[in-house]
């Protein structure tokens, strides 16, 4: 069970609870330790991908651009390395969004809030700027001093000079997110000599307050009441998924090491294994306390794993009276019975179910991706006139043609009728009298063609609606069919 955030019932006026929650500043202590280590290799390899990416270079050929990794806006066309997603292929980016939640899924039953503590972007800004304050103001107690300081003009400096250097990481961070939505070198040096388009200075400006506010300010208030994230995941989370637990079994009854001497000393019954420190709270990034059950506000980051290890190292007992541990196995441990074997709390129903929908939908994606056609066709049909009855008796309709070459090169491609013997087609640059059964033409690389088709129907065409095909064929066998109508009046041909 995930208890609520405690600080939600704390205010009151009378007897009345307040709905609004006044923020309690969290001022986390530098703690070192794997858990500590790992985080600050995450936040690198996150920091790093995110700025590298959009400087990364594809060759495309000369008809497509040379950025790895371009949401295209311009053109409507999303770039990732090897694979050129068109609007009309949107479904593979949806896929994609879907495999990522039930990749979120997989991972939330599988080792909890891992995202959460590690790889959120919230997280890893939140890190960066508690970082980026003891660097200026110093560990926890130096950063409690100075808040709690009246404002005089040392303490205003102070704060100009950090709130300056979040709002350049803000810039260099959030503001950095541009280059993925055109070519990164020549945004950069049209952005520094203002001519950039003014959307990317917008952009720039709203990303940079917003990373600078929710970084600096806001922190675990994210987590905690803007993320619907952590509500999905308490729903998620059952006795068999990996949290970071308290062992209330060991740890209680607490006591400082004093009150654990003197117990000895004169008999009382032995105090558990938590001295009662407060190291484990006082590293949190969300300042909450663990030993009082897993809640909405523990990102899993690990941290008071790190600090309690520490402390337990100190006294000389065994590690881990703070861990990641799934509440059956801390149940278990509690009895005296050894853990659930590592797989068996892996490979059960629920994460066997998740990861085959998630493997299934990638396998799905990629088979459409390997099988997809790079020539397509679509056509819609005049609806007014319907129809146009010529002079000579003959009857003709008007097409909309949309043909689509996807290969960054120019391909010769011949569109023709099927399943109507006898039509002629034209466009409106041909004269009708150059009508033929089959039209052959250049798409260029990279580019939709639009075309105004006229069909001309047989002498003799059965009055109403005849359904034909509309085919598009290259050299090398690509090709791509629509199914259309033609129609004629009542009575023609009779
Ligand atoms: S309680 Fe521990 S794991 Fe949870 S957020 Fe705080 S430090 Fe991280
Ligand atoms: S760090 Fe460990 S010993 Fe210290 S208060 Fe927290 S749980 Fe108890």
């Amino acid at each position: 069970m995930i208890a609520t955030d405690p600080r939600l019932a704390e205010p009151t006026h009378g007897d009345t609870p307040q709905l609004y929650a006044k923020r309690v500043p969290v001022f986390p202590r530098k703690i070192d330790g794997p858990f500590r280590r790992f985080k600050w290799a995450v936040m690198v390899a996150c920091l790093a991908v995110y700025w590298v990416t959009p400087w990364l270079r594809w060759n495309r050929g000369a008809f497509a651009p040379d950025q790895a990794v371009l949401v295209d806006l311009a053109h409507r066309r999303f770039y990732m390395f090897a694979i050129e997603i068109w609007p009309h292929e949107f479904y593979f980016v949806a896929g994609l969004l879907i495999m990522a939640g039930i990749g979120l899924f997989l991972v939330t039953s599988v080792v909890g809030r891992a995202w959460c503590g590690y790889a959120c972007p919230q997280t890893v800004w939140t890190d960066l700027y508690q970082h980026i304050d003891r660097l200026i103001d110093g560990d926890r107690n130096a950063q409690l001093r100075l808040h709690n300081a009246p404002w005089t003009g040392s303490k205003l400096a102070r704060r100009l000079l950090k709130w300056s250097v979040w709002l350049v990481v803000a810039f260099m961070t959030g503001g950095a997110w541009i280059f993925y939505f055109a070519d990164a070198p020549t945004l950069q040096r049209q952005f520094w000599t203002g001519v950039a388009d003014p959307v990317a200075y917008i952009t720039v400006g709203l990303l940079t307050l917003t990373t600078f506010v929710l970084g600096g300010f806001m922190r675990e208030q994210v987590c905690i009441y803007m993320c619907p994230w952590p509500r999905i995941q308490s729903a998620m989370l059952d006795e068999k998924s990996l949290l970071v637990t308290y062992k209330h079994w060991r740890g209680e009854p607490r006591g400082s090491l004093k009150t654990a001497h003197r117990h000895l000393e004169t008999g009382l019954a032995a105090v558990g294994d938590c001295i009662d420190c407060h190291q484990c709270q006082a590293v949190c990034p969300t300042g909450i306390d663990i030993r009082d059950g897993a809640q909405i506000g523990c990102i899993t980051c690990g941290l008071c794993i790190d600090a309690c290890d520490k402390a337990m190292a100190q006294i000389g007992r065994p590690r881990g009276l703070i861990d990641y541990c799934t509440l059956e196995d801390s149940a278990r441990e509690a009895r005296g019975q050894a853990d659930t074997p590592v797989l068996k709390t892996i490979l059960r129903p629920r994460t066997l179910i998740y990861f085959g929908v998630w493997a299934a939908i990638g396998m799905g994606l990629l088979f459409m991706l390997g099988t997809r056609t790079r020539l397509t066709l679509s056509v819609a049909k005049d609806r007014n006139p319907d129809y146009v009855q010529l002079s000579g008796g003959a009857v003709r309709d008007g097409f909309t043609v949309k043909l689509r070459n996807m290969e960054d090169r120019p391909r010769r491609v011949t569109v023709a009728t099927a399943g109507i013997s006898g039509a002629r087609i034209f466009t409106d640059d041909m004269d009708d009298h150059a009508a033929r059964g089959a039209l052959a033409m250049v798409v260029p690389a990279d580019t939709t063609l639009r075309l105004r088709l006229y069909l001309l129907g047989p002498k003799g065409a059965k009055p109403g609606a005849v359904l034909f095909q509309l085919k598009a064929t290259d050299r090398e066998g690509g090709q791509d069919q629509v199914r259309s109508t033609f129609s004629t009046p009542e009575g023609n041909g009779q």
